[in-house]
């Protein structure tokens, strides 16, 4: 019997691509240094990480069964396209969410231990300078959490558990009597704001949480208080962070994504004093990289093979 075609469009971890060999013949074409170019028209299905997956796309791969999402952001593919076609979408929720957790609690560890600046000065031969880098205790002190979902809860966890540190949490879907973690629900995003000396954003990027932190909000917190943001980038107005921080109302930011990646070398950000800045790196750890191709992989070869896959993204397409 002919083994489906399953195409890949850009690199993914090896645990990945051996589960796909067992069942499916693989077209890659970054694994000769080409370019991902169009889904070829016999492909059964296609595993993608940001390669885009339009209605035109679609429409020229007829064969097509099933699209893998190697992580978690679906904006790169057209969900409702592909539920009109009946072809499945599955996707990875949880196999990052422990690693952008870990990186968005390294930002809030590398401001308040001002690693950046103490390595740079004793790299520059101020080793006696260090009174100037003193760290700011976490413990006792306040996270304030904006988006108590996968990522957002295990933040919780970790800072609390981890850090021992007071965890606030706003997030008016997450229904309270389901929650069992360690933070302390607000009603209001401002109470939030006004009592947290770190904020970290973990929300989806929505018509409701684009801009969600503005110059209005930023006022609402601390004077010294750190902004993380490992969400997307247009949640947060980055001028106004930037101008914050300049002002010094800001103490420090941390920041993995940006409204526009990759962002120019003249972004208010880059000039801005006390930031991290890393470029959308949360997601990528090493366990991260092997769950995330593992799981996408496997949700392929379950619909081909006639399975329900664990995390279908529409899953009307079985009904
Ligand atoms: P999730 O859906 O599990 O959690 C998001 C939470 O935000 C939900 O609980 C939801 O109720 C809440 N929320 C939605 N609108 C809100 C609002 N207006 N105010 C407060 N809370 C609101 O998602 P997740 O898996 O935890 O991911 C969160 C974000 O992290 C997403 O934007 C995702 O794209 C981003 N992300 C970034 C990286 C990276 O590499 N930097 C990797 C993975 C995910």
């Amino acid at each position: 019997m002919n083994r489906p075609i399953v195409f890949v469009s850009e690199p993914i971890a090896a645990a990945g691509m051996d589960i796909l060999a067992e069942h499916c013949e693989i077209i890659a074409p970054w694994q000769q240094g080409d370019k991902a170019g169009e889904i070829p028209p016999q492909a059964d299905a296609a595993l993608v990480r940001i390669y885009t997956v339009d209605d035109s796309r679609l429409d020229a791969a007829p064969n097509l069964r099933v699209i893998g999402k190697h992580g978690v952001g679906l904006d790169n593919i057209d969900i409702d396209a592909a539920t009109q076609r009946t072809i499945a979408v599955v996707w990875t929720p949880e196999a990052n969410a422990d690693a952008v957790a870990q990186h968005a609690l390294s930002l809030l560890l590398g401001l308040s231990n001002r690693i950046k600046t103490a390595d740079a000065a004793l790299r520059q031969g101020h080793f006696n300078d260090r009174m100037q880098f003193s760290s700011l205790e976490l413990t006792g002190r306040t996270l304030g959490i904006i988006g108590l979902g996968r990522i957002g809860s295990r933040v919780a966890k970790k800072a609390a558990l981890g850090l021992d540190m007071d965890v606030l949490a706003y997030d008016p879907y997450v229904e309270r009597t389901t929650y069992s973690g360690p933070a302390a629900f607000v009603d209001e995003l401002e109470d939030l704001l006004a009592r947290a000396d770190f904020v970290t954003l973990h929300v989806p990027l929505t018509d409701e949480t684009r801009d969600m932190i503005n110059t209005g909000r930023i006022a609402q917190m601390k004077n010294g208080a750190y902004l993380i943001n490992t969400s997307r980038g247009a949640a947060v107005d980055e001028a106004a962070v930037a101008t914050a921080l300049q002002s010094g109302h800001l103490a420090g930011a941390g920041i993995d994504v940006f409204a526009t990646e990759p962002p120019h070398l003249e972004h208010p950000l880059q000039k801005a004093p006390n930031t991290l800045l890393t470029p959308h790196v949360a997601g990528l750890s090493d366990r991260a990289l092997v769950q995330v191709a593992t799981q996408a992989a496997e949700g392929i070869v379950d619909v081909l093979q006639g399975r329900r896959p664990q995390n279908p993204v529409n899953p009307n397409v079985f009904d």
